[in-house]
Formats: C-alpha cells, sequence, structure tokens
C-alpha cells in the first residue's frame, strides 16, 4: 500500500521551504523532501546574502517582477518575524567614462522595473559617503540590503511546521511516474508515495530530476549549465558602510563588496563555468584577479588581505556567453500535466524573491 499525501516540495532550500510555506498556509497538506540531513544546504547556504532592489533585470520578466515583490515581503516578513537583515544600502560604481554611460542605462532599467529610488552622486558625493571608494560616478541603492538567510529558512521551516506541514530529511526523490491520479514517487531507498501535486524545487539538481519523471515531456526541460562563483574574505574589517559593485559584466553582478551582519566584508562571486554541480573547491590562484577588479574601486586593498571564502554554484539554464536566462516557472497552465510544478534556472534574485516565488506558485495551483 502506498502512502498518500496531498502535495509534495522536492528541496528544502529558501526556494522549496518557501513554497512549502505558501502552500501550507492556503490550507494545504504538505511534505517537503530534503535529501541532505539538514535544511538549505545547497545553494541557498552559498550565495551573498543579499536582498536585491531588483535594478538589472529585463522589464516584466519574472526575475524583475518576482525580485521587486519578494524584496517587499522578506523587509515585511523579517521585521515581524524577528529574522536578522539591514537595510544598509549598495553603491554602484562606475570606474571609467564608459561605465557612467552604463550606469545611465542600469538605472533607466530600473525604473521601468519600479525601482525608482535610485539615487544619482558625483564621484565627490560618492566619496563623501564612502571616502576608501575610487569612482567616476555612482548610483546608491537605498532599498538594498542583507539578510540571514538561516535564519530565514528556520522561519519558514517554523511556519510551514505550525500549518500543519513537514520536512523530512535523508528523503533523496529518484524518479517520478505521472499518473492518470497524481504523480508516483520513488525514493533513492526505494519508498514510495502517491502525490496530487508535486513542486520539483531542487535547484542544481531540478533538470536532472525532470529528465526522471516518466510521462513529462522532455521539451519542457532545459538544458542545466552551472556557473561557479568563487568568494575571498577580507582580513580586518573593511572600511565601507554599503555594499559596493562595480558595473555588471556578463554572467554575473562583478566582483562586488557584500557585508555580512556581522561586519566581516567578503568579495565575490566571480563567474567560472564547471562542468559539475559539487565542484565547490575555491582556487586560490584566482586571488590575483580578484585583487586587480577590487582595486579600480578600492585602490588602497592591501596586498595579502583576500583569504580563500567560499564557492556557491549559479543553476544556470543558459550557456557560457547566451544572455540569462529568466526563472523558469512552469505549471500545469505551461506544460499541461496536472499537478506538476517545475522551478528551473532559480540562480540570483532567488533569495530575495522567496516569498514571491511562494505567492506565485500558490496562485497558479490554485487556478
Ligand atoms: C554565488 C551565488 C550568489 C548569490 N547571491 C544571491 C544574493 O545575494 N541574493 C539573492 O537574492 N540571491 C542570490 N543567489 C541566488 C540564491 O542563492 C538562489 O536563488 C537560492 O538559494 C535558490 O534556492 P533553492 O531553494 O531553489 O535551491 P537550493 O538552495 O539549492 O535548494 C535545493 C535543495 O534541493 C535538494 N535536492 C536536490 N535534489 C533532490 C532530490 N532528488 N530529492 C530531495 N532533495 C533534493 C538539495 O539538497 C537542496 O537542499 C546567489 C546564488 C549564487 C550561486
Amino acid at each position: 500500500m502506498v502512502d498518500r499525501v496531498d502535495c509534495v516540495v522536492v528541496g528544502a532550500g529558501v526556494v522549496g521551504l518557501a513554497v512549502a510555506r505558501a502552500l501550507a498556509l492556503a490550507g494545504r497538506e504538505i511534505m517537503v523532501l530534503e535529501a541532505e540531513d539538514a535544511i538549505g544546504t545547497g545553494t541557498s547556504s552559498r550565495n551573498s546574502e543579499v536582498i536585491h532592489a531588483g535594478i538589472y533585470y529585463p522589464q516584466d520578466s519574472l526575475k524583475a517582477m518576482l525580485c521587486v515583490r519578494g524584496k517587499e515581503l522578506l523587509y515585511r516578513y523579517c521585521e515581524t518575524r524577528g529574522v536578522e537583515h539591514r537595510r544598509c544600502g549598495k553603491l554602484i560604481v562606475a570606474t571609467s567614462a564608459e561605465q557612467v554611460q552604463q550606469l545611465h542605462g542600469i538605472q533607466a532599467k530600473a525604473a521601468a522595473n519600479g525601482v525608482a529610488d535610485l539615487q544619482w552622486l558625483q564621484a565627490a558625493e560618492a566619496k563623501a559617503l564612502e571616502p576608501a571608494l575610487h569612482c567616476k560616478a555612482a548610483l546608491l541603492s537605498p532599498s538594498t540590503g542583507i539578510v540571514d538567510s538561516h535564519g530565514l529558512m528556520l522561519s519558514l521551516q517554523g511556519d510551514l511546521e505550525n500549518a500543519g506541514g513537514m520536512v523530512v530529511l535523508h528523503a533523496a526523490l529518484q524518479a517520478a511516474r505521472i499518473l492518470s491520479d497524481g504523480i508516483l514517487l520513488t525514493m533513492v531507498d526505494g519508498m514510495q508515495l502517491h502525490a496530487a501535486t508535486v513542486v520539483n524545487a531542487a535547484g542544481l539538481n531540478a533538470p536532472a530530476l525532470a529528465r526522471r519523471f516518466e510521462g513529462f515531456a522532455q521539451q519542457h526541460v532545459p538544458e542545466a549549465f552551472f556557473a561557479k562563483g568563487n568568494y575571498f574574505t577580507l582580513t580586518g574589517r573593511a572600511p565601507f558602510r554599503h555594499l559596493v559593485y562595480p558595473v555588471p559584466e556578463a554572467a554575473g553582478l562583478g566582483v562586488h563588496l557584500t557585508l555580512d551582519l556581522g561586519g566581516q566584508a567578503k568579495f565575490g562571486p566571480d563567474v567560472q563555468w564547471v562542468d559539475s554541480a559539487r565542484d565547490l573547491q575555491v582556487d586560490g590562484r584566482r586571488a590575483d584577479t580578484f585583487y586587480a577588479e577590487i582595486r579600480r574601486y578600492w585602490p588602497a586593498l592591501k596586498d595579502g588581505s583576500l583569504v580563500s571564502g567560499y564557492a556557491g554554484i549559479r543553476p544556470k539554464i543558459s550557456g557560457p556567453g547566451a544572455p540569462a536566462a529568466d526563472f523558469w516557472i512552469q505549471g500545469p497552465g505551461q506544460h499541461g500535466v496536472p499537478g506538476v510544478v517545475q522551478l528551473f534556472g532559480i540562480e540570483s534574485p532567488g533569495l530575495t524573491s522567496s516569498l514571491a516565488i511562494g505567492e506565485y506558485v500558490a496562485a497558479m495551483l490554485a487556478r
């Protein structure tokens, strides 16, 4: 006899937990299956912990919409639930005449996304805010902040459990079969479960897992690419109060300075395309490139002050050289399979967007 559950969410990262919470609050019976021995050990614990404003994304994209909505929901959530966070603001800095032109484009894109609070700063104004900074001009984003991502995930799990849901650890989903009355799930240990609804929030593993959904058309599963982002930590205190970002490069936001809630500064992530989602070792030799990039906006960075930190891998669905893809969130309306929602390519700003993604998926399944 196979156990039955209303709704299964695969993956207890910040997105899976936010989706599960939203569905539980909407009255659904929820079980979250997590392969590892704890929640949030994937990309959700290997990122910059920045609450993004919603500046860079193409107008009307899911990234733009869910980031702006997610930011509002997240600040409100953190305030009411006591999740540690700080609205510290960030500076996007132009260090060449060409980049000053690009800053104008960034400001226009932000406005189109509903982010109307960016302030243009001349070099002297930026220097007055951050004396150690070198730039030709800057944009100040006052609504950018930082959040304790683990505190957030624990709080989401608490909400889920209070609403009757549960997280099952050491529960790796191996495969699924689409049936006429739901989805039959087979775990790695052979256990089976019947669910009316399945949300695939398996992060880096989501496309590979979706390929093992028998009866799910493969044209609805994108190719997975992995773009590692390495971080280097600054020894000693940084002389900055704001996050500092260069004008973005191709596949990431450039080697930027972020602060954690304890005031520790780190630089990264860079972009290194890798073949495996498990390739998480930081290559110390990449520090040379970091020194060069950081010194464009912080010339006083001392030799020997960067130490290898950690790395995270972006769950990309567009490869090297291709434009960044939008979040790919597909429900029955897109792929035609009742009860299945697939989340692909939930890279940055996925942490910021998590509560909005939860809201979006709950609305998709309510229809
Ligand atoms: C370098 C880097 C920096 C970033 N910086 C930011 C930032 O500053 N701000 C921001 O908003 N976003 C940022 N992001 C994006 C953000 O971290 C992600 O969008 C978010 O963490 C994705 O969460 P998730 O739950 O989808 O995935 P994950 O956290 O990867 O969770 C997926 C979970 O699924 C589990 N799983 C996988 N396969 C199975 C299976 N078969 N069965 C059961 N469980 C399974 C995994 O163990 C994992 O726990 C960054 C990302 C990277 C890589």
